[in-house]
C-alpha cells in the first residue's frame, strides 16, 4: 500500500498496545463508555491490543486497519 501523504510504498506490520485504545477528540481518561463522537478501539482489560497497520517511515505515519475489530463508538 502506498502512502497517502508522500506516496512511498508502506510497510504492512502491527501496532501493539496495552489495553484500552480509543481515538478521541480531546484528550481526558479514557472511560469505560465513548463519549459523542469518538470510538472505543480496543477494550482488553487484561491484555494486548494488536492492530493490522501500515507505516511509512519517511513520514513517520501510521495507517491503522481497525475493520477486524469489535467496535463501540459514542
Ligand atoms: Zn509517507
Amino acid at each position: 500500500m502506498k502512502c497517502p501523504y508522500c506516496n512511498e510504498e508502506m510497510e504492512q506490520g502491527y501496532l501493539q498496545a496495552m489495553r484500552r485504545v480509543a481515538w478521541v477528540k480531546q484528550i481526558h481518561k479514557v472511560s469505560l463508555l465513548p463519549k459523542q463522537g469518538e470510538v472505543l478501539l480496543e477494550n482488553n482489560t487484561f491484555g494486548d491490543a494488536v492492530f493490522s497497520a501500515h507505516i511509512c517511515k519517511k513520514c513517520k505515519r501510521v495507517l491503522l486497519d481497525y475493520s477486524d475489530k469489535d467496535i463501540e463508538e459514542g
